[in-house]
């Protein structure tokens, strides 16, 4: 397998709007920095002709372009991850899609990763996203940085560079819910962070809805700490031990002073109090468990269609653990 030097993994979901303004950009850009290169697209099961556009721009540049077509969608995550999977390159670098993150950037990337580290993120240097999603994520970074040992400024933001070693250990994981740069942050040996410019969608709108968002912040939340699970039993035992407290007080007045009526409310209160803890507690419960349970199902984690790529044929039963290839997956001719 003949590696190459950089490859960029783009996933893709729903972006004609945007496709071919990314193509102008990001090949110039990779052209420029004088290093060879690959760019790996990652179809997730799009319903627009974003499939279309990237078989268009496999003709036109195969030697340095290689398409993985998802036979539905599966996420933004495991799209990188089936690009980090097929990609030769030496030094990986994900970006989104949509031109958020500006490709003539990848070079800086680039230059801290030749200064010997192994894990370059970033941090957006003005966000352009709305007011919600800025001070979502603000809310969010605050909370990992408190649960876990992740240190990362901005969480969000996924141009990032990885460095061969980062990428084999993601490879090796069996993840079916993770979060891309806190996993890889984990496995850093020289993690460092550069400043990175951001823009606003260059066209189309975002493709997560306030419900993936909770999603994906949940993955990142319970995949990296059972902290919740376990301020949640900490919380349980001093509830439980007020309570007792307040029983035996109730129980002393009862001898004391007899029946009481009043206080029903108060009391009420408390209960509906803990079962709303109790609520809480058995949520959080779900969602470990849930993970748990996709976990030990071991079932592909994505599905892929066909593989555009130029020096051979459909090269993909590497992956056959992880990823499941339709029967007659085939790489199909090229367009015309
Ligand atoms: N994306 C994907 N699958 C999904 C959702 C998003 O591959 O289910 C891709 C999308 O095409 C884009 C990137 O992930 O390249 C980030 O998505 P988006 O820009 O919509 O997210 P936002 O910037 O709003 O966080
Ligand atoms: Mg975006």
């Amino acid at each position: 397998m003949n590696s190459v030097q950089v490859s960029v993994v783009i996933p893709v979901y729903n972006e004609e709007a945007v496709l071919p303004a990314l193509f102008d950009r990001l090949y110039p850009a990779l052209d420029a920095l004088d290093r060879s290169y690959e760019v790996i697209f990652v179809n997730d099961g799009s319903r627009d002709r974003s499939a279309a556009l990237l078989r268009k721009q496999f003709d036109k540049r195969p030697d340095v372009t290689r398409v993985v077509l998802f036979s539905g969608n599966f996420g933004q995550h495991m799209a990188i991850l089936a690009g980090f999977e097929r990609a030769r390159g030496e030094c990986l670098v994900t970006l989104d899609a949509d031109l958020q993150n500006p490709p003539e950037e990848i070079g800086r990337l680039l230059a801290a990763m030749d200064e010997g580290h192994d894990y370059v993120g970033s941090i957006r240097r003005q966000r352009q996203d709305t007011a919600f999603r800025h001070w979502a994520s603000k809310a969010m970074n605050l909370l990992r940085e408190r649960i876990t040992r992740i240190k990362m400024t901005d969480q969000g933001c996924m141009l990032r560079a990885y460095g061969r070693n980062v990428v084999n250990a993601i490879n090796a994981c069996r993840e079916s819910n993770t979060y891309i740069p806190a996993l890889a942050y984990t496995f850093a040996d020289r993690p460092t962070e550069i400043v990175v410019e951001h823009e606003a969608r260059a066209a189309g709108e975002s493709k997560y809805s306030l419900y993936k968002l909770i999603r994906l912040n949940f993955d990142l939340v319970t995949g990296f700490s059972v902290l919740p699970l376990q301020l949640f039993s900490l919380f349980g035992i001093a509830i439980s031990l007020l309570a007792f407290a307040f029983v035996a007080v109730l129980a002393v007045r009862r001898v004391l002073v007899g029946p009481e009526v009043e206080g029903v409310f108060t009391l009420f209160g408390i209960a509906f109090f803990l079962i709303g803890i109790a609520l809480i507690g058995i949520g959080l419960l779900g969602e470990y468990v849930g993970r748990i349970y996709e976990q030990v199902r071991q079932r592909p984690r994505y599905m892929v269609q066909a593989v555009l790529e130029g020096d051979q044929v459909a090269r993909t039963s590497h992956a056959a653990t992880d990823s499941a290839e339709h029967p007659g997956s085939h790489v199909p001719p090229p367009l015309q």
